[in-house]
């Protein structure tokens, strides 16, 4: 089977001797690794203020929490994503407002954003779902219109830019995830960006507890909350080693994804997810849209290909009920959602067999 996702990892001889070094280092927590994994990020990505942190999960609690989100607050978002987006929200004792999505490529709408615009609205958190950017012109636009935090939600969309920037760079905070599947793992971690320089201080206190490292610990005092949400080491060394390796695997998830485009334009019947043309996707999923996307599921999975869907919508969750709105769009964007393999793993001849077996079905 060709799978939709898949754990990449650099060769042995170059990670397995960094790996040994820093685990007899005696220093395995938090240090000088996890430092030069951030600057690394920076330097390769573009981006500001990174903080490496846990997870991706615990950089939204942190972009939300320095965005100001309160218990009582309003987070307008979307459920076309990972739980986590919508669940750290909730971490917060805020509540989740649903914008609907653009049906043609299942990001947050725009339009719908401003819909849910209210006094209450602290911020609002796009995700570049599956690895296709959202349309950040206008909602940058809209943020700015009613002075409201814009969070982004990279964890899919390593590598992908928008009007020539980095993603991750627009909105006020960025997180990335480097969970096992993503484009890049650290086994387990994530990033904070922020576009205020001003905030780093903080972030640093709320990833570690509320102190600061470097303060002698029989002196430091804590006097906001803060979390166990810091890198370590060990992870840090994996993240720096994977960095030597990421270019190669990130343009095969291009290449792949605008061959399909190309080839897909051909065939009728076969649609496939579609951003404003300053976007540049980095495809950690290939999204096809088709009214026959059952159909085509079980084509290519009778035919050795792994193809489905990767999310419930968020909104569907129990937890979120208080939150149930009407969300057509985003019903027709599900109905004819299918993700299939478009990874560093999927080889110019799989390609070309995935379109053959589309074309057939
Ligand atoms: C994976 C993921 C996260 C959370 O990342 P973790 O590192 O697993 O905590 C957040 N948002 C989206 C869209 C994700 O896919």
């Amino acid at each position: 089977m060709i799978p939709l996702v898949k754990v990449a990892f650099p060769p042995k001889e170059i990670l397995l001797p960094a790996l040994e070094s820093v685990l007899y280092s005696g220093q395995i927590a938090e240090g000088q690794q996890v430092y030069d994994f951030e600057a690394a990020l920076e330097a390769q990505f573009g981006l500001s203020n990174v903080l490496a942190m846990s997870s991706g999960t615990a950089a939204l609690h942190a972009a939300l929490t320095l965005a100001g989100v309160l218990p009582g607050d309003e987070v307008i978002s979307t459920p076309m994503t990972a739980e986590p987006t919508n669940t750290s929200i909730l971490y917060c004792g805020a509540k989740v407002l649903w914008a609907d999505v653009d049906p043609s490529s299942g990001n947050i709408c725009p339009d719908s954003i401003r819909k849910n615009i209210t006094k209450k609205t602290k911020a609002i958190v796009v995700v570049h779902y599956a690895g296709y950017p959202v349309s950040l012109r206008k909602i940058r636009a809209i943020a700015d219109e009613f002075n409201i935090a814009l969070i982004e939600d990279c964890a899919h969309a390593l590598g992908a830019t928008y009007d020539g920037k980095p993603i991750g760079t627009i909105g006020d905070f960025g997180i990335f995830s480097f969970q096992a599947i993503k484009h890049m793992t650290t086994v387990d971690g994530g990033a904070l960006t922020m576009k205020n320089p001003g905030h780093v201080l903080a972030a640093k206190k709320f990833r570690w507890f509320g102190m600061l490292k470097g303060v002698p610990r029989t002196e430091v005092d804590i006097h906001s909350v803060g979390f166990k949400y810091n890198m370590n080491n060990v992870n840090a060394t994996i993240g720096i080693a994977q960095l030597k390796h990421i270019a190669p695997i990130l343009e095969k998830h291009i290449s792949n994804g605008n061959y399909y485009d190309t080839e897909f334009e051909k065939i009728p019947g076969i649609d496939y997810a579609r951003c404003d043309t300053e976007a540049n996707p980095s495809f950690w999923l290939y999204t096809l849209l088709s009214d026959h996307a059952d159909d085509i599921e079980k084509a290519l999975n009778s035919s050795g290909v792994m193809a489905s869907k990767l999310h419930r919508p968020n909104n569907l969750h129990s937890i979120f009920s208080h939150s149930s709105v009407e969300l057509p769009s985003l019903e027709k964007f599900y109905q004819r959602l299918l993700h299939i393999p478009c990874g560093w793993w999927v080889t110019d001849e799989d390609r070309a067999r995935i379109v053959e077996v589309i074309k057939r079905g």
